[in-house]
């Protein structure tokens, strides 16, 4: 039976007066079928104890805490490493890493209307949903889940606005915290603004929901029809995946990516290289693996940016080097073409090896639009875990200030 959503207005009171803050009306109705739970105080974890509640409380308080019933079933809380468990749960030690930035990649300053960032001449994104299906503990984007955060626009009517006046952005990509977060109607109503404006040719959604909350589109028949109307021959709609682990593809996850294919959307994954998570040849070519067998081929690995509270997520560049290298070797060609990158405030920078001497990275998209496929060294530092461990007194990384950068002849 078809889920019946009410007026926006009505589930925006519904948010309103939800116990948590935000319960789109969706929400509510796969809550009662699915018996899911959203969970906000981690003294709703049964698997710990009063000692673990009373410590994690202390960091929940700092950098806040969201998960459902559903992800926390895939832990197994006999293993004090599990993967899932790192992802989501808080950790005392993101309180030792207070003075990082909160915003990594300088969003702050590519904001030109609100709720829409443009960097890149052909791209822009419209951040449009300040909530996640769970909070991930290293998340770079952390800072618009905090109070008094604005750079999230529920209103896109000056985003649609500013694109509509740059006729050089052909691509726009739906993201937040997670689009699908939102009611089927809001998301219905983006989608026919952004078909409306001719120049825009493709349209993707970032989202780990396919991780957090499966249920999402197995429940959602008008979502999935909504979405295979927008994505045709002419034009397909992509959606951005968020897998870290394979663990995050259970049976639930793996049905919900095959009605997505079958409806006609085009499926991609991006993950972080994360400490203790996936920063093992194996446990990424395995991941690799699995998500092209089922239709959702390896986009992007990044480098960790290096946010507040996630120092303990980070790998150095040399090491993601040797593993990522390692895992390419048990993958196939279609899983290969993969890049590993870094969004760095000065672009989205490819990191392609190193020597003896030295580590060699080329901007595959840089904000400064003549530098796009520049070519560049930097002395070989095997701890470095940022392009700003580059720079003198922390300064942020460019190829015009590093006093190190030696850039190549021309561009590849
Ligand atoms: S899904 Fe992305 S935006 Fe949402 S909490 Fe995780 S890293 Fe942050």
């Amino acid at each position: 039976m078809a889920i019946k959503y009410p007026s926006e207005k009505l589930a925006d009171q519904r948010i309103k007066a939800s116990k948590h803050g935000y319960m789109p009306d969706w929400q509510l109705q796969v809550g009662r079928k699915r018996n899911l739970r959203y969970i906000t105080d981690v003294k709703q974890i049964p698997q710990l104890n009063d000692e673990e509640h009373e410590r994690l409380e202390q960091v929940s308080a700092v950098f806040r805490f969201r998960t459902n019933s559903y992800y926390l079933s895939l832990i197994d809380w006999d293993d004090p490493d599990d993967p899932i468990r790192k992802i989501v749960i808080p950790d005392p030690v993101e309180l030792e890493d207070i003075d990082s930035e909160l915003d990594a990649s300088h969003e702050a300053t590519i904001t030109v209307a609100p709720g829409c960032e443009h960097k890149y001449e052909a791209t822009a994104l419209i951040l449009i949903s300040k909530i996640c299906g769970g909070l991930c503990r290293f998340c770079f984007r952390k800072r618009i889940f905090m109070r008094h955060n604005e750079e999230i626009s529920p209103n896109i009517d000056q985003a649609v606005e500013y694109i509509q006046n740059h006729k050089e952005i052909n691509n726009v990509l739906l993201t937040g915290g997670d689009v699908f977060m939102l009611s089927t109607g809001k998301i219905k109503r983006v989608l026919q603004r952004m078909r409306n404006i001719p120049h825009i040719r493709s349209i993707r959604f970032g989202t780990k929901l396919l991780a957090f909350t499966p249920y999402r589109f197995l429940d959602d028949p008008e979502l999935l029809d909504v979405l295979e109307e927008n994505s045709h021959m002419n034009a397909r709609i992509y959606i951005t995946t968020h897998f870290n682990h394979i663990n995050e593809i259970s049976n639930v996850t793996l049905k919900a990516i095959n009605m997505l294919l079958r409806r006609g959307l085009l499926l991609i994954n991006q993950t972080p290289i994360l400490a203790g998570v996936n920063d093992d040849p194996d446990t990424l070519s395995d991941l690799f693996n699995r998500l092209q067998e089922v239709g959702v081929p390896p986009y992007y690995i990044f480098q960790c940016r290096p946010t507040r509270g996630n120092a303990h997520f980070k790998v150095p560049v040399k090491r993601c080097i040797d593993v990522f290298e390692r895992a390419k070797r048990k993958v196939s060609g279609i899983a290969k073409r993969l890049r590993y990158v870094g969004s760095h405030a000065s672009g989205k920078i490819e990191i392609l090896g190193y020597d003896d001497s030295f580590m060699y990275f080329r901007y595959h998209e840089s904000k400064v639009l003549d530098y796009t496929g520049q070519f560049f060294k930097l002395p070989r530092k095997d701890d470095a875990t940022w392009w700003d461990d580059w720079m003198p007194n922390g300064e942020s990384f460019t190829l015009d200030t590093c006093p190190d950068v030696e850039l190549g002849s021309g561009t590849m």
